[in-house]
């Protein structure tokens, strides 16, 4: 494909994380407006979650089954429209060259335009499955973009694909903020679809997510915001 000038809409988002709720809680907001704004929106789950209870006797494999169903529902109501599970352990999510080149082949094959992820620089951002996963998302990214990188996967007439823009969230260095007031009710809704965590009582999580955004909104003029750490290639 020869490169052009021309301006090519950016209408297919990929959001890779580590566990379900984690794009809810990171850009829900977000990813609703965009996807009302007609574009084409999948998530890449690199875990299922399975270790996500404090309950001893909680079955890793029931967790697994409960979560991603609950992150299937919580997708639907921002208007995602595919939601892929790698199925990778959690807690102990390894970034690996493994993983590296599975996400490689993912972003190769459904070519996203803009790919979001995890910031996996945020200082002291502790849980070792959201730095592993914030890394392996940018080196797919790159990794994809390279005639020269991994080339088994560019068999027949398949090239590399170069994503245009990636958003990072829980990010120390936020350069782009959404105005997501229109979205906010989408993102608590779809949050309450994660009852295995986030509870029964919607009505203080509601509370929280409001008032997260809106002090992230606030020194921007918008009621409800979320913020990104922005790169454009
Ligand atoms: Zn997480």
């Amino acid at each position: 494909m020869t490169e052009t000038k021309t301006e090519e809409p950016l209408n297919r988002v990929m959001v890779i994380a580590a566990h379900p709720d984690d794009p809810e809680f990171g850009a829900g907001g977000t990813i609703a407006k965009w996807a009302e704004a007609g574009k084409e929106i999948m998530y890449v789950l690199l875990t299922s979650g399975d270790k996500g209870s404090r309950d001893p006797l909680v079955r890793p494999a029931q967790l697994a089954t409960l979560r991603e169903e609950e992150q299937r529902a919580a997708a639907r109501e921002l208007g995602v429209q595919e939601v892929v599970f790698l199925r990778h352990p959690d807690g102990i999510l390894d970034g690996t060259m493994e993983l590296r080149r599975q996400l490689s082949a993912i972003v190769r094959k459904y070519k996203p335009n803009i790919v979001m992820g995890i910031d996996p620089w945020r200082h002291y951002q502790l849980h070792p499955d959201h730095r592993a996963s914030g890394t392996a998302t940018l080196d797919a990214v790159w990794s994809a973009r390279e005639w020269h990188i991994f080339p088994e996967q560019l068999a027949g007439d398949e090239e590399p694909w170069r994503v245009k823009e990636v958003y990072l969230f829980w990010t120390d260095h936020a350069d782009y903020w959404e105005d997501i007031t229109t979205t906010i009710d989408k993102r608590i809704t779809a949050l309450t679809r994660h009852a295995s965590q986030v509870g029964t009582d919607t009505a203080k999580l509601d509370e929280r997510i409001r008032e997260r955004t809106r002090k992230v909104g606030e020194p921007h003029g918008y009621e409800y915001a979320e913020e990104f750490k922005r790169i454009q290639f």
